[in-house]
C-alpha cells in the first residue's frame, strides 16, 4: 500500500533533515567518565573553586523544582522573576559564538527596541540585525529568531514556549531540532537552565576539558563529545559537573586550551594548579 503524506504548506523554512534525538551514543565501547569519577570530579572542582555565582540562581530554582517532573508551577523566587523559555531559547541564540557580557548587551539590547516578541516578529529583519549586532552574527541570529517566532505563531499560534515545560528531554530535543540555527548546544543550555532538565551541553571549553582528560576517544568532534558525555554522565550529576567544568574551562589554562595553545601555556604558567590533571593518565583509548 502506497503512503501518501501530506506536508502543510509553510512560510517557515523547513526542518532539517537529521534531529538530535535520533543519534545514538558513538563510541559504546569507551568505558570513561565512570559515574565514579564524574562524582569524584564534582567534589574535586567544588573543593577547588566552590560552586559558581553565575550559576547558583538556576541551582537554587532546580533544588526548589524538585521534584522535576510533574511540577506545574514552579515555586516563586526571592522577588526574582523567572525567565520565560522563549526569553532562555532567544538569550542562548544570541551567546552562540561570542562573549557573556556581548551576548547580555544584545539581548538587553533587543528587549529595548522591542518590548514584546510580537513587535520582534513585525519589525523587519534589518533593525533586528541593528539592535543585536553587538553580539556578532547579527544577520544569521536575526534570521534564527524571526524564524522561532514564525514557527511558533504558526504551530501554537502564540508566541510562548511554557509547553515545552511539559516535555520529555527527548521531546524537547525532537521539537527544537526542526528549527533552523537551534542546535544541540542551545537545546541542552535551554534543557538544564530554563526546564531543569538533565542534559550536559558541550561548548569548546568542556569539549577540550573531555579531550584532555581522556572522557572520550581523540578521534571524538564536539558533536559525538555531547552524545557521548550525555551517555555517560549519571543524569543527577549533569548540572553541578556542567556548571563547573564550564567555570573552570574560563580560568584553566592547563586543561582547557587545544594542544598547541596547552603547551605554551603551560610553559608561562609552571606549575599551576589543575585539579583534573590528576584524571588525565588514566585513559582507555580503545
Ligand atoms: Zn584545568
Amino acid at each position: 500500500m502506497e503512503r501518501i503524506r501530506k506536508r502543510k504548506h509553510s512560510s517557515v523554512k523547513p526542518p532539517k533533515s537529521t534531529t538530535i534525538a535520533a543519534v545514538g551514543p558513538p563510541f559504546l565501547d569507551y568505558l570513561r567518565p565512570t559515574a565514579e569519577e564524574c562524582l569524584s570530579v564534582r567534589d574535586d572542582l567544588l573543593s577547588h573553586h566552590g560552586f559558581p555565582q553565575e550559576f547558583l540562581k538556576y541551582r537554587n530554582r532546580r533544588m526548589r523544582a524538585k521534584p522535576y517532573q510533574n511540577t506545574q508551577q514552579l515555586p516563586e523566587e526571592d522577588g526574582e522573576e523567572i525567565e520565560t523559555v522563549l526569553d532562555g531559547l532567544v538569550r542562548t541564540v544570541l551567546s552562540q559564538n561570542t562573549t557573556e557580557l556581548n551576548s547580555e548587551r544584545a539581548f538587553a539590547s533587543l528587549k529595548k527596541a522591542f518590548p514584546t516578541w510580537e513587535n520582534v516578529l513585525a519589525a523587519d529583519s534589518k533593525c533586528i540585525e541593528d539592535v543585536i549586532r553587538c553580539g556578532g552574527l547579527a544577520p544569521t541570529k536575526s534570521s534564527c529568531i524571526k524564524n522561532l517566532l514564525s514557527w511558533l505563531l504558526e504551530k501554537k499560534g502564540k508566541l510562548c514556549m511554557e509547553y515545552l515545560r511539559e516535555l520529555s528531554i527527548e521531546e524537547v530535543k525532537a521539537e527544537l531540532s526542526l528549527l533552523k540555527g537551534i542546535g544541540p548546544k542551545t537545546v541542552a543550555c535551554v534543557l538544564l537552565f530554563n526546564l531543569q532538565l538533565d542534559d550536559f551541553p558541550v561548548d569548546t571549553h568542556v569539549f577540550q576539558i573531555a579531550k584532555t582528560i581522556g572522557w572520550v576517544p581523540p578521534i571524538a568532534d564536539i558533536k559525538k563529545t555531547y552524545v557521548h558525555l550525555n551517555h555517560r554522565i549519571p543524569a543527577d550529576l549533569k548540572f553541578d559537573l556542567n556548571c563547573l567544568l564550564y567555570a573552570h574551562g574560563k580560568v584553566c589554562r592547563r586543561c582547557a586550551y587545544r594542544k598547541v595553545d596547552r603547551k605554551s601555556k603551560e610553559e608561562t604558567d609552571g606549575n599551576g594548579s589543575c585539579p583534573l590533571l590528576a584524571y588525565s593518565g588514566c585513559s582507555t583509548v580503545t
